[in-house]
């Protein structure tokens, strides 16, 4: 089993090496998060052992590289104390554990362990309709490159249209699946939120991803309009 460890503290990263080696490791080590996202794309690790806090290039930008770019190597966050945020960042964007230093060796051994049995699972990727693309991990949505700034609502409804692109959604259906359960509000309030969608996503950049087919729904265009 081959582990990359992204640590820049030379005495950490030397401890972690000799003592995942002594457990049957093959170990390399990158000292700083540019070196670190280099080894990770070039070679196929079963597990990356990754420090948030890092030169050159920070734990969560390449974690968010790696799996932005289909990556699934089981990645464990080596976190600093009080650092909450981070972690849920990371859980979000696809991290599958993490360490908060200082940690056991031990402990760090079996959670690696434990990742690797899981093997890496193909996780939902970008959302993608021509140009426009949409990131559930990120909650991230662009058209064309540039960002668009959707309210809760409105990701949902458009995630629930490019998870089903090319599909015509009635109303009811889309109601169920974006609104809670127990709305019992008027259907209407779909139209309405097309229409705030439009106005984000299609009108601004002239395009017509979001159609509307008469007496039936709506129906996400897989090329985007
Ligand atoms: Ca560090």
């Amino acid at each position: 089993m081959r582990v990359l460890v992204v640590e820049d503290e030379p005495a950490l990263a030397d401890a972690l090496a000799r003592g995942l080696e002594r457990d049957g490791f093959a170990v390399d080590v990158a000292a700083d998060g540019i070196d670190g996202l280099h080894q990770a794309r070039e070679t196929s690790y079963d597990a990356i052992v990754l420090d948030i806090m890092l030169p050159g290039l920070d734990g969560l930008s390449i974690l968010r590289e790696l799996r932005g770019a289909s990556v699934w190597t089981p990645i464990l966050m080596l976190t600093a104390r009080d650092a909450d945020e981070d972690i849920t960042t990371a859980l979000d964007v696809g991290a599958d554990d993490y360490l908060t230093k200082p940690f056991s060796l031990a402990v760090l051994v079996a959670r690696l362990r434990s990742l690797m049995r899981r093997g890496a699972p193909e996780r939902p990727a970008v959302l993608a309709a021509g140009d426009l693309s949409l990131d559930p991990a990120t909650r991230r949505c662009a058209r064309g490159g540039e960002a668009v700034t959707l309210t809760p609502r409105e990701f949902a409804l458009l995630e629930f249209l490019m998870r089903r692109a090319g599909d015509v959604l009635t109303k009811t259906t889309i109601l169920e699946h974006v609104w809670d359960e127990h709305y019992d509000g008027d259907a209407n309030v779909v139209e309405v939120y097309v229409g705030y969608l439009r106005k984000k996503v299609d009108v601004p950049f002239q395009r017509a991803a979001i159609e509307t087919v008469r007496g039936a729904g709506y129906r996400l265009r897989p090329d985007g309009g």
